[in-house]
């Protein structure tokens, strides 16, 4: 079993709840200040903490602290900046977009996406299939479906879904309906409504709620910056076929 640590979170809530965070930020800008030393207080002094909840542990700061945690609002804030993927979660983004882009040259939709099982295997891919007619087919709802019928509920909770693009509402229903885990995506809906309105796309017959508007217990991260170029180009590139597309 792995020992963690406490104190660089509860170190953390303790110098943000004092004030000592603006005390600090002033002593520097003054110059009045060195910090030497080798401990939690030169992870507190930097501009982040991911990355050490796999050393330390997040959650004493709860114990220590009756009126809610520091850390889980810091986290927010890191997913929203995309801070909060691994070297593993982006190789598997990177395969969803292989995926989106097979499913753009097939002319369909730019979006696939994995089912990871916990020993990191990938057990299920998918990527749009809706040229067809049948607009409900995306990977992520097929995900859940094949989930369905060949993963155990403690396989499906302890499951990844990456995705090339957030979960849809119909996507993030499906995920939530079937108790799937965490949900990684390379790009949110809120980009992509940002994307193509920016482009004059009308917009999505479907509200771009975020899969924890639909789904709030399920962990997700993402977006993916390094990825954000390469998945807007495949929009792009959707959206300048649609246009040129007589009547
Ligand atoms: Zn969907």
């Amino acid at each position: 079993m792995r020992t963690r640590h406490t104190a660089a979170f509860v170190l953390r809530h303790a110098l943000a709840q004092s004030g000592a965070d603006d005390a600090f930020t002033k002593l520097l800008h003054q110059d009045a200040i060195v910090y030497a030393g080798y401990s939690a207080g030169v992870c507190v002094l930097g501009p982040d903490l991911c990355g050490l909840e796999q050393c330390d542990d997040p959650e004493a700061v709860r114990a220590t602290y009756v009126e809610g945690s520091w850390w889980h609002r810091h986290r927010r804030r890191c997913q929203t900046h995309g801070m909060s993927l691994s070297e593993t979660d982006l190789t598997h983004l990177r395969r969803c977009l292989e995926l989106a882009r097979e499913g753009l040259e097939d002319g369909d939709e730019p979006f696939g996406s994995l089912l990871v099982d916990a020993a990191g295997t990938v057990r299920f891919e998918d990527r749009n299939r809706v040229k067809g007619g049948d607009e409900t087919r995306h990977p992520e709802f097929e995900i859940a479906r094949w989930s369905a019928s060949h993963l155990t509920p403690e396989e499906r909770a302890s499951a990844t879904v990456y995705t090339s693009g957030e979960h849809c509402p119909m996507c993030s229903a499906a995920h939530g309906w079937m108790g799937l885990g965490r949900i990684v995506y390379a790009a949110s809906s809120a980009q992509l409504t940002e994307w193509r309105s920016g482009w004059g796309a009308p917009p999505s017959p479907v509200a771009p709620l975020p899969v924890s508007a639909v789904a709030p217990a399920v962990p997700v991260d993402g977006p993916a910056p390094e990825l954000e170029e390469e998945i807007r180009e495949l929009h792009h590139r959707l959206h300048a076929q649609r246009s040129s597309r007589p009547g």
